[in-house]
């Protein structure tokens, strides 16, 4: 089936035209660019978020405090919305399906969702394509975790398949000769204690060189843009930096850009969509995550390209033409993590630098609260 015949995605002759309504389910920071990208598209944004004290709340001109599984205030909120699209992937896929069945128009559709939201079926995809994943074994008891470390081997890394971020709902299980001894056999109950009991996938622990990831576009009319490829860095699973130029070789970099294009075909999406990568010493790539929704790892480009990934996810969802992806300048955006923000005032009188706060009321460790993003950092070495 083509994206024309499908009966409640984004047709290439539909148009959201200025004064149109932008549903968002989610009130997040990512919700909060969405709609602050909207405004000067003269688009409006109406969210629908549990959380009275949302970050979106602040800059939306609606806010609908619902649960994403309330039937009626689904049904509400589709009937004030041109089309909806979502800001986090844990948005239950029967949302979709329920705001489907009432008419709605929902982009990115629930199939990008699905595979994203459940680690097991982002690997099976990315393995149904040809692309390369970090080896895995699907966990569901014990004597799947004992069997999983036998092929995939040790150090290795069990993580939830669903509802993990920030790298929650994983543990990391040291290197093992796997002789089945007591301490080992403790070892293997701690990790699946440790994750909850629930099901799982082991993955290879990978020791890459580095981290990268890539945000791209599409709309429904099949067109393509790409923006230039992240490097980033992690502490705890949680992201800290982001800088582009990534230090990659060309061949890496069209890789990259080649199997997003083949992501973004696959999955007929419609939207901004983000693919993290490990990069291997040789050059290679392994697919870390699919996250089909704007990303944390591009944020550089709200003050490093003509038009922001927010934008951009906006005009793909909305008709419009796709943007200019171009960088104008280089960038390192760094996360402002939990009590970091409280030194907003000096942030804010760096040269170079852009200072976002999401408006969120506690500064909680871990927490993100905001992002700098510095541009032509590349000048102001020494
Ligand atoms: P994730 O939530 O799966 O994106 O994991 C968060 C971070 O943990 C990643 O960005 C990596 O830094 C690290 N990590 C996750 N999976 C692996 C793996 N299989 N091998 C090595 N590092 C990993």
């Amino acid at each position: 089936m083509s994206s024309l015949d499908k009966p409640n995605t984004p047709q290439s002759d539909q148009v959201v035209e200025p004064n149109g309504v932008i549903g968002i389910l989610g009130g997040g920071q990512l919700g909060r660019m969405l709609a602050i990208a909207a405004a000067p598209l003269g688009l409006k944004t109406h969210i629908l978020e549990p959380d009275d004290h949302c970050p979106a709340a602040d800059v939306a001109a609606k806010h609908m405090i619902a649960s994403y599984t309330d039937e009626s205030a689904l049904a509400e909120f589709a009937k004030s919305v041109d089309i909806i699209t979502f800001e986090f992937e844990n948005v239950p896929a029967d949302t979709l399906n329920m705001l489907a069945a009432l008419g709605a128009r929902v982009a990115p559709e629930a199939r990008a969702l699905s595979v994203a939201q459940d680690r097991l079926h982002e690997k099976d995809f990315c393995a149904s394509i040809g692309v390369r994943t970090a080896p895995y074994h699907a966990v569901d008891n014990l004597a799947a975790l004992h069997q999983g470390l036998k092929e995939v081997g040790t150090p290795a890394i069990l993580k939830t398949r669903r509802l993990g971020y920030d790298g929650k709902g994983q543990t990391h299980i040291a290197a093992h000769n796997n002789d089945l001894t007591e301490t080992w056999e403790k070892a293997q109950i701690h990790a699946w204690e440790a994750v909850g009991a629930r099901p799982s996938i082991l993955e290879g622990f990978i020791p890459f060189e580095r981290e990268i990831s890539i945000i791209g576009a599409r709309n429904a009319k099949g067109d393509i843009a790409l923006y230039d490829i992240v490097e980033n860095a992690h502490s705890n699973g949680i992201l800290i930096t982001s800088c582009v130029p990534a230090a990659i070789s060309k061949e890496t970099s069209d890789s990259a850009k080649f199997i997003m294009t083949r992501m973004l075909m696959e999955l007929d999406y419609i939207g901004v969509m983000a693919v993290e990568f490990f990069v291997l010493r040789n050059g290679e790539l392994l697919v870390n995550e699919i996250a089909p929704r704007v990303h944390n790892s591009g944020h550089w480009t709200i003050n490093a390209c003509a038009v922001s990934q927010f934008e951009q996810h906006l005009r793909a969802i909305a008709g419009w033409p796709l943007g200019d992806p171009e960088r104008h300048s280089d960038a390192v955006m760094k996360n402002l993590i939990g009590p970091e923000a409280l030194t907003w005032r000096d942030l804010s009188r760096q040269s170079n630098t852009c200072l976002h706060l999401y408006g969120k009321r506690e500064a909680r460790e871990g927490r993100k609260m905001g992002h700098l993003t510095i541009l032509n950092s590349h000048r102001n070495e020494s």
